[in-house]
């Protein structure tokens, strides 16, 4: 850590960071300490700007909840910076180090957390085209803490950063180089900044040098995505100019034939915006089975649910296609790290996914693989030659202490 800030040498690096993840309509928080990981609070704004908008909040021990109309996320950071005066935190006041920002896309531009200021405001703006969902709605967040705590010096955290320099070959889509180049069309990848945690956090565990290690990094989340990391670097991703490329995800498709999408075009006569609705909302596990919600699906699966198993099948069988390629890419793989929602807690996914690969040097223990736990821990047999763990992610502790180094 870099320590003391140059665009206020007033804050320090072990004053806890507001980290601010603004979505369409949702917004969550969290007031965490980059040195120690210690979360003061956090919370989550829904359904902002609808009549029904709702705010949980939790401090000491203590999840308080308001169902109150949020017309915009200014009034959402308003009412949770009330919660924080009303627990004693004076978060409005000299208490906090920076206010970092998730956000989404960086395109070409953007590779490190950057310091917050009307030209990256702009810059952020204008790759809005490129992540049209997404990066409207980061700026949103960070107008509306700029407007409540001006000044706390913010910082954008790009979800692409971590992947800006894959190698060409990994990041170019084999079309027409000059229409390509027009349109920014190339692989970025996104979740950088979990698959950054997991990573660091991993090689920390076998208290090896990041520099060292090879490393395949499985984010299975609602989103989902896969990376190769040799000797320290991003070589390969699976998701690519958009989040929708590569694994199986809860409402996304994941890879599928463009020549699909002309299909859909020509003869079943969907317009673009049905298009995107179906491949991003009604499909992966959710089109396959009617279900999004992993914990669910396996809950249909026991009960006998056809296309319950039919949908974990198409999973797993995706899973395994992008671990095998990138085995191959990496040549040798020390480790393979499991994260989020569906990789820290679903051990059949793990399991099954790694499943008779004893001749590639993955050996699973089903005693360790069993066991639930917040902490990173290792799943592999003592003599498996690629060690095998589970990391939970923490992508807003790596937003803050990236903020906190900048500042
Ligand atoms: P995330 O996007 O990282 O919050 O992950 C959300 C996904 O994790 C959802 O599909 C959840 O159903 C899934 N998940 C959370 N807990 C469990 C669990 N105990 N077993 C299986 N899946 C889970």
């Amino acid at each position: 850590m870099s320590g003391v800030s140059q665009v206020n040498a007033g804050r320090r690096a072990d004053q806890p960071v507001l980290v601010v993840n603004a979505g369409s309509s949702s917004l969550k928080y969290q007031v965490v300490h980059p040195l120690s990981g210690d979360v003061v609070a956090d919370g989550i704004a829904e359904r902002i700007g609808e009549a029904q908008s709702s705010i949980t909040h939790t401090q000491n021990g203590r999840t308080e909840s308001d169902e109150l109309p949020l017309p915009d996320h200014q009034a959402a950071i308003a009412r949770a910076l009330e919660f924080f005066t009303a627990n004693g935190v004076d978060v409005a006041g000299a208490d906090l180090c920076a206010v970092g920002h998730r956000v989404v896309h960086g395109g070409r531009t953007f590779y490190r957390p950057t310091l917050i200021t009307p030209e990256v405001v702009e810059e952020i703006e204008r790759l809005s085209t490129l992540a049209p969902l997404h990066n409207p709605a980061n700026l949103i967040g960070i107008r509306a803490a700029q407007e409540l705590l001006p000044d706390v010096p913010s910082v954008a955290v790009f979800d692409t950063a971590f992947f800006h320099d894959l190698p060409d070959a990994a990041a170019t889509y084999a079309i027409d180089r000059e229409v390509a180049a027009a349109h920014a069309i190339r692989r970025y990848g996104f979740h950088g900044t979990s698959h950054e945690y997991v990573s660091a956090t991993a090689a920390e565990f076998l208290g090896r040098d990041y520099g060292d290690v090879n490393q395949i990094v499985l984010h299975l989340g609602n989103g989902a995505s896969a990376s190769a990391i040799k000797a320290g670097k991003a070589i390969d991703t699976s998701m690519g100019m958009t989040p929708l490329e590569g694994l199986v995800m809860g409402t996304r498709c994941g890879d599928v034939d463009p020549g699909m999408i002309l299909h859909l075009n020509r003869v079943a006569g969907l317009g673009v915006d049905a298009i995107d609705a179906l491949l991003n909302k009604r499909s992966g596990l959710k089109g396959l089975a009617g279900e999004n919600d992993f914990r669910t699906l396996t809950e249909k699966m026991a009960a006998g649910d056809e296309d319950a198993k039919a949908a974990y099948d198409v999973y797993i069988h995706q899973l395994r296609r992008y671990i095998g390629a990138y085995m191959i890419e990496l040549g040798r793989v020390d480790v393979i790290s499991f994260t989020a929602g569906v990789g820290e807690n679903a051990a059949s996914v793990r399991a099954d996914g790694l499943a008779e690969l004893e001749n590639y040097g993955i050996i699973i223990d089903p005693d360790r693989n069993a066991v639930r736990s917040k902490e990173p821990r290792r799943i592999s047999t003592d003599d498996s030659p690629v060690t095998v763990l589970v990391v939970p992610t923490n992508e807003e502790l790596e937003i803050a202490r990236q903020s906190a180094e900048l500042v």
